[in-house]
């Protein structure tokens, strides 16, 4: 799934709340044992019933209901497990599969510093625990589980407890994950919307396989309403079976009279109905208003991550893959799509059309299933064996040029790059008009917003940029999240850091005009910025709730996973791509953890390095390190520590990395061949460099994920240096200096002052990314300024931006500009000056958007000016209306959303308290562009109490549109209270989130607005008189 807010600089973020991530430091990894098994790593063969999955990488037993939800027996095995503690566990590991709940129980307490008599007395309970342990362990069949250990004493029995399902029965599982006995082969669904009433109706047969004797069948379900169902034993008779449901987890469940055996297979049928979703998710319906001013609906899916359980009772986690075969019973003057290609269309008695799908050559998880009902229109080329098909609204046809080929060219590419065939006969890319997220990479049925796939004609680069980059992700998800999917959601970077990683790469392989480089250098500083909160957490990381998943959507997942493959490549680039193919080809079909992807690269390595080692340190463990630099002579000291904004108890334990270390130093420092490599591994270690360097530059072109502080002098020597020649390192470089240097002002290691001595050695630059990111922080400050309504102190950081970036704003010329990253510099240098109202920006805006009206919006603004235009135009009475109109009648939609910033920036309280409440309403403007208003509000003065006031007003309708801990709940909360610097607005924002209770206190994002809002108290109160000095 792409983001897309979340895309460059706005891309949303946020964090939440777990089971803290620091155990996760203490302990190495128990043997795995699924591991290695190519055959099915999610089902291994002694898999218990009782067990519910947990990740390798977590290591508390989670359960349900804590411990009373286990059988008797299983209460018995787990003593048994605690007993022989993990050394035995490792050694059954040969049968024991990775969900067992026992495989991290603490070692048992030996007996430390024994007299003789104690010694003795250990020796014979060893002794006696371990003849038992032989006894237990060579009875056949035992596992330590329900199904596989002996039958114990029942001296005291104890009853397990289950919930009560919506009927008042017992339902008889507790768990959040599903057990393992049941393994579903095939899906066979038919389903018939009925787009007048938004309803559906729909059979769903799923063929399945005994893994483990059972005597229930638990599976997914949720807001659907189950009219009938039968249960047939394999060749036998289908019966009659009364379903259970239990809400709070969204399942289902069937009690069988007989135990089913190992190896049976069985059919469920579920006839049932529903409403199609009035949100986002599941089978929703949307809707747009076509060239003639009239209505038209339409049905489409969106299943990542819970959803599926929504249109169709299934076994809704990822390792559960199936086949699918989809019929969907449609009215003639409507066209179906699916995952495959359509096999066959018949006529029904009742006047309704059956459009009948392959069933698919694959095994997919339930969350790449998609489908959808509309009137669509589409363009489509053959490419090499795979039909490449763009659908979009009829009125918008003209406008799928671009992603047609580029689709085209990105599957040929990546064809080629993985060494595996994408395996369906077609792709089809489908722009939906109401759709929340950027896209979803169904497998075969790719689904996206309408900004996100559709370009005109006079579209600039920047637009086109947008465009490739969420095709380029969504196609490197065909392989990396449908072909290998990640077992559970725990890790969920594999498949989303890979396909931002692969997004970057791809595209300056085949688009290099698109210049990507760029922003995926600032998405690197924003994934830092984030993961220095101690609110974050580790890139694959324990999860067990809805919200929990839901929150696995963030910037550690996407930007950090990139980030950190981007460092792996830079430093084994022989390596990186070998192992990744190696990957995809062992575990292609099958479901994934972390670790196996290091082990593959671990494989293709000549040199043999251990690279889970190294890589673990990045993945399994929160935020990343601080490199200390200090010189003596030709001695160099590099010392490591973590970056944490804010220490706490948990944090102060060391953390360490492995740090693969680059640098440069006067002598060469900017082509590749001038960057060496220094692996840190320890908290200390020296390094030996001529006396005569002059200075140092670590990170080379901030491909490392980590901050450098130099230390005064040796800052004081890169300060020197960029005064002398800005061309001393490269762009990139530069851009890190300024990143990291405001990161160590925040941590306070840094003063402000040495912040302000670096950008005014860097008063000639002109390149893209430094002064980019100078903006950006300048910005943020202003913007915390602003808000705290410090004016003198606003007035004067206006004064030091202008004067500082006067020069260059005044050069940007007004008209059409080729060059991508000119126009990304100019569109930023625009933007700030007509923010800060500066005279000839706001009247060159001003004349170009009279000479667009005067034109009848016929003439075209360039489009990297344009958002700057809006903003400035809607700032006036006659500006507002005229683009509030144009924006109800235009059908070109990333125009459209740059109106709708521009009309969300009005300083207007009416106005703002208007689009406010039609953004939450729908109707004039859709409620997937909620998010980017709540945002545009809050960084203007007039809105940002408004909008704060309006989500606390609102927030029960907002979480009935976007899920607690989605990506667009987690960019709202961040909009609302990230410039907040105050004690009083701290608890307010306190206040408000504990009262929410079930309804969003526990969510990550709420810490991280919390810390976030403490931080900023904190350097606003130790900055605000440096500020007043050395502005
Ligand atoms: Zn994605």
């Amino acid at each position: 799934m792409d983001l897309f807010d979340s895309n460059a600089a706005e891309r949303a973020n946020l964090p939440r709340n777990m089971i803290e991530n620091s155990m996760f430091e203490e302990e190495p990894d128990v043997v795995d044992l699924a591991k290695d098994s190519s055959t099915f790593p999610a089902f291994p063969t002694l898999d218990p019933d009782e067990v519910a999955y947990e990740p390798r990488s977590s290591r508390l037993l989670v359960r349900g209901l804590g411990e009373n939800d286990m059988d008797d027996d299983e209460e018995d095995c787990e003593s048994s497990a605690r007993l022989l503690g993990m050394s035995f566990m490792n050694r059954s590991s040969s049968n024991r599969s990775n969900s067992s709940p026992y495989a991290r129980q603490s070692s048992p307490r030996s007996c430390s510093r024994p007299s003789t008599r104690t010694m003795v007395a250990c020796l014979l309970v060893l002794v006696l625990v371990a003849s038992l342990i032989m006894v237990m362990y060579l009875l056949p069949g035992c596992t330590f589980t329900k199904a596989g250990c002996p039958k114990p004493n029942k001296t005291a029995p104890f009853e397990p407890v289950y919930p009560n399902s919506t009927s008042g029965e017992p339902f008889p599982w507790a768990e959040l994950r599903l057990p393992r006995s049941i393994r579903p082969l095939g899906y066979d669904l038919t389903l018939t919307p009925d787009l007048d009433n938004m309803t559906f109706t729909g059979r769903t047969v799923i063929e399945m396989s005994v893994l483990h004797s059972t005597k229930r069948i638990v599976l997914h379900a949720a807001n659907i309403n189950i009219i009938k169902a039968t249960f047939k034993l394999g060749d036998g008779k289908a019966d009659d079976v009364h379903v259970l449901e239990y809400k709070p987890h969204q399942q289902i469940a069937i009690k069988m009279k007989e135990e089913l055996k190992a190896g049976q297979q069985c059919v469920l049928t579920f006839d049932y109905s529903a409403n199609l979703s009035h949100t986002y998710d599941g089978f929703y319906n949307s809707s747009y208003t076509d060239k003639d001013g009239n209505k038209r609906v339409l049905a489409a899916t969106q299943f990542e991550p819970l959803s599926a359980r929504k249109a169709f009772p299934c076994f809704d986690e990822p390792s559960f893959k199936a086949t699918f075969l989809i019929k969907i019973n449609r009215k003639p003057n409507y066209m179906t799509l699916s995952n495959m290609p359509q096999a066959k269309t018949t006529t029904l008695s009742n006047s309704l059309m059956q459009d009948e799908f392959e069933k698919t050559n694959v095994n997919m998880s339930t969350y790449l299933v998609a489908f959808i009902v509309a009137n669509f229109t589409r363009v489509n080329s053959t490419d090499p064996g795979t039909m490449v098909s763009v659908y979009s609204v009829p009125e918008k046809k003209e406008q799928t040029r671009f992603a047609l080929d580029t689709a085209s060219k990105l599957l040929t590419f990546y064809n080629k790059f993985f060494e595996i065939e994408y395996p369906l006969k077609k792709l089809d890319l489908v722009a939906i008009p109401d759709f929340l997220a950027g896209a979803m990479e169904n497998w075969g049925l790719i689904t996206f917003r309408e900004t996100t796939l559709l370009l005109g004609n006079n579209s600039s680069s920047l637009e086109k940029q947008v465009v490739a980059s969420v095709i380029a992700h969504e196609l490197a998800h065909q392989w990396f999240g449908n072909l290998v999917t990640m077992s559970w959601w725990n890790d969920l970077w594999l498949n989303e850091g890979f396909a931002t990683y692969m997004e970057f790469m791809s595209l300056q392989e085949i688009l290099p005009s698109l210049d990507t480089g760029n922003l995926f250098l600032s998405v690197r500083f924003r994934a830092m910025d984030k993961d220095a909160l101690n609110s974050s957490h580790p890139v694959s990381t324990e999860v067990n709730t809805p919200e929990q998943v839901e929150e696995m959507f963030d910037s550690v997942s996407y930007e950090k996973g990139a980030s950190i493959l981007l460092m792996l490549n830079a430093s084994l680039p022989k390596e990186f791509k070998k192992g990744i193919i190696q990957y995809l080809k062992t575990f292609r079909g099958l479901n994934t953890e972390t670790e196996d992807l290091w082990n593959s690269l671990t494989q293709v390595s000549t040199t043999r390095q251990n690279i889970s080692e190294m890589m673990n340190s990045w993945t399994s463990q929160k935020g990343f390190p601080l490199v200390n630099v200090s010189r003596k002579g030709d001695q160099v000291t590099l010392s490591q520590e973590p970056f944490l904004l804010t220490s706490d108890n948990t944090t102060k334990k060391s953390r360490l990395w492995t740090i693969p270390i680059t640098y440069v130093n006067d002598s060469c420092s900017l082509a590749p061949e001038c960057s060496q490599m220094f692996t840190l591994k320890s908290k200390s270690e020296n390094l030996k460099v001529p006396e005569s360097v002059k200075w140092l530059k670590l990170n080379y072109k901030s491909t490392g994920f980590y901050v450098v502080d130099y230390g005064n002098d040796g800052w004081n020597a890169l300060i020197e240096a960029l005064s002398t020649n800005i061309s001393v390192l490269t762009p990139e470089d530069r851009a890190s200096l300024i990143h990291n240097i405001f990161a160590l002002s925040r941590l306070g290691r840094v003063p402000f002052e040495q912040v302000l001595h670096l950008l005014n050695s860097m008063s000639n630059e002109t390149e893209t990314s430094p002064v980019r990111e100078a903006l950006l922080q300048l910005n943020s400050v202003h913007g915390l300024l602003d808000k705290r309504q410090e004016s003198g102190l606003v007035a004067r950081m206006k004064t030091y931006i202008l004067t500082h970036f006067g020069s260059l704003m005044n050069n940007q010329s007004w008209g059409e500009e080729q060059s991508l990253s000119k126009q990304e510099l100019r569109s930023a240098l625009v933007s700030t000056a007509c923010t800060l109202n500066e005279e000839s920006c706001v009247a060159n805006a001003t004349s170009l958007f009279k000479q667009y009206s005067d034109s009848n919006f016929t003439i075209t603004i360039p489009g990297d000016l344009q958002q700057a235009v809006f903003t400035v135009a809607a700032q006036s009475d006659d500006g507002w209306k005229s683009l509030l109109n144009l924006y109800t009648t235009t059908t070109y939609d990333a125009e459209k959303r740059k109106m709708l910033k521009g009309l969300a920036s009005t300083q207007d309280p009416r106005r703002i308290a208007w689009i406010l409440k039609a953004g939450l309403n729908g109707d004039i403007i859709q409620t997937q562009e909620l998010p980017l208003i709540i945002n545009t509000v809050c960084n203007g003065f007039a809105g940002y109490l408004f909008a704060w006031d309006f989500i606390q007003v609102n927030w029960d309708r907002l979480i009935d549109k976007f899920p607690l801990g989605s990506f667009a709940i987690q960019s709202i909360i961040k909009s609302t209270t990230s410039q907040f610097s105050t004690q009083a607005h701290l608890d307010q924002v306190q206040a408000f989130f504990s009262s929410l209770k079930q309804r969003g206190s526990q969510m990550r994002s709420v810490r991280e607005a919390l810390e976030t809002i403490r931080l900023n108290k904190r350097w606003m109160e130790s900055n605000l008189q440096a500020f007043g000095k050395w502005l």
